[in-house]
């Protein structure tokens, strides 16, 4: 099979309304994307199978939704105002700042090792061999709260959803009464000034990510760190449909670990730019929540009854963006194929994901009693399914070719025949066979 490419996602998210550039007419803005309307339902129904998932169907896992704009203080304790950076070259030619470690292709971050490996490098912009020394640029996005614009009134975008979990730790725990282990699951955005946003909607400045913190006993984080790993894997095969083939783990090591993680697993991505993080799982140890309690003056400690015995819970957290997701799912399902000696793209979404369900087509539009029956089977189906499409443009090979382009699982035709015994012909994206469907036995059928 080849592997699909870049532009080929980037050119059916635009031609079919999955993704813009935000403020396309303006020329754009580097690392920012506006979802259009197939593409809100496709993210919509990603974020929907990962609340049902984690929270929903749990019994010990709470979701929140919290402010964009925390207390600053809150930045200062989980250290990401002092160690949220990612290390930087600048090129003194032409003043493009390039992420030392991608330039340099390693995973480490360690300045006096990139150096080395940079000595010689040119500027991959200019060609120019003037890039600086390595060092280190924080990616948080700041502004300021209230009237006046001073240092006092900083304040930052969160770079990550989990930090207002730990401040909500016990908030949570006391109005669900809850008992460990719990979790507390949240899905928003996030901002980071990424030095070299770039690959599309794979490394971006405004991002939404999916993130889950289940805090635990410390002696239970070893087996606690691989049921989530497993988590993050049967949900990418079962949920949201991805080939197997196409993911594999890569573990952090020293070097690569955020500030605050003792162990980091990452489920890697074959994306048309190659193997690329998608999913992270991080035992955070009692990092935060210590953390927090030593800046804040307040006790996060947890009394367990089992043992008369306190202390600070242990945290793995579960972590992954929207759009990465959202990337790989058009990835996985991009697929080019040959249907009655013609060239089709069609996208073989998990039909829980497929922005349409169903879509429906009068053969002839020009015919008020077909028009009409179209409508009526179009009206029921959309009031069962919600996400139907009304067709009646052009010949019926080239309305499959669009449903098929976008994903949509089955076709409906209303034709002569419909008029005379209430069936319609069904097709299926995938085999792209046809049946004949009686109308009362329709939605089950599609069901
Ligand atoms: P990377 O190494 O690619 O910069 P990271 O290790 O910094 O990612 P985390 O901080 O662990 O990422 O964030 C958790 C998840 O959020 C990632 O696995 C990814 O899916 C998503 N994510 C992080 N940064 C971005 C970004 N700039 N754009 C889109 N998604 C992102």
């Amino acid at each position: 099979m080849t592997q699909t490419k870049l532009e080929d996602i980037v050119s059916l998210a635009k031609r079919r309304g999955f993704v813009f550039q935000s403020s396309e007419i303006y020329g754009g803005l580097a690392g920012f994307y506006d979802y259009g309307p197939l593409g809100v339902e496709l993210a919509n129904n990603i974020k929907k199978e990962w609340w049902n998932t984690v929270v929903k169907e749990s019994e010990n896992i709470y979701g929140v939704d919290s402010a964009i704009i925390q207390n600053p203080k809150l930045w200062e304790a989980s250290g990401h105002v002092a160690g949220f950076t990612d290390p930087l070259v600048d090129c003194k030619s032409c003043g493009m700042r390039h992420r030392a470690d991608h330039l340099a292709k390693t995973d480490s971050t360690d300045l006096k090792e990139l150096a080395k490996l940079l000595k010689d490098k040119a500027c991959p912009h200019c060609g120019k061999k003037t890039l600086t020394e390595p060092r280190t640029y924080n990616m948080m996005m700041k502004t300021w709260v209230g009237p006046v614009e001073d240092e006092s009134s900083v304040a930052y975008l969160r770079p990550e959803t989990a930090g207002p979990m730990f401040t909500n730790y016990e908030n949570v725990r006391e109005t669900m009464r809850a008992k460990l282990p719990f979790g507390i699951g949240q899905i928003g955005k996030a901002f980071r000034n990424e030095i070299s946003p770039r690959d599309f909607i794979f490394r971006v400045r405004e991002l939404e990510q999916m993130e889950m913190q289940y805090f635990v006993k410390p002696d239970e984080q070893k087996e606690v760190y691989e049921q989530w790993r497993k988590f993050a894997w049967d949900f990418l095969i079962k949920r949201v449909g991805i080939k197997e083939t196409n993911l594999s783990w890569h573990e952090h090591d020293k070097d690569e670990r955020a500030h605050y993680a003792a162990a980091a697993h990452d489920i890697y991505f074959k994306f048309p730019f190659g193997d690329k993080e998608l999913w992270g799982t991080h035992n955070r140890t009692d990092f935060d929540l210590s953390n927090h309690a030593k800046a804040s003056g307040k006790d996060l400690e947890y009394f367990d009854e089992e043992s008369g015995k306190k202390f600070i819970p242990y945290v793995i957290e579960s972590s992954v963006g929207v759009g990465r997701m959202f990337l790989a799912v058009l990835t996985d399902a991009y697929t080019e194929d040959e249907v009655e000696g013609e060239k089709r793209i069609v996208l073989k979404l998990k039909p829980e994901l497929a922005p349409v369900k169903v879509a429906v087509f009068p053969l002839l539009k020009n015919k008020p009693e077909l028009v009409k029956k179209a409508r009526e089977v179009y009206e029921s189906l959309k009031k069962e399914f919600g996400a139907v499409m009304w067709d009646d443009n052009g010949n019926i090979g080239k309305r499959y070719r669009r449903q098929d382009e976008i994903g949509t699982p089955y076709c409906v035709t209303i034709d002569f025949d419909t008029l005379d015994n209430d069936t319609v012909t069904v097709r299926n994206r995938d085999t792209t066979k046809q049946e004949r469907v009686k109308i009362s036995e329709l939605q089950e059928k599609l069901s």
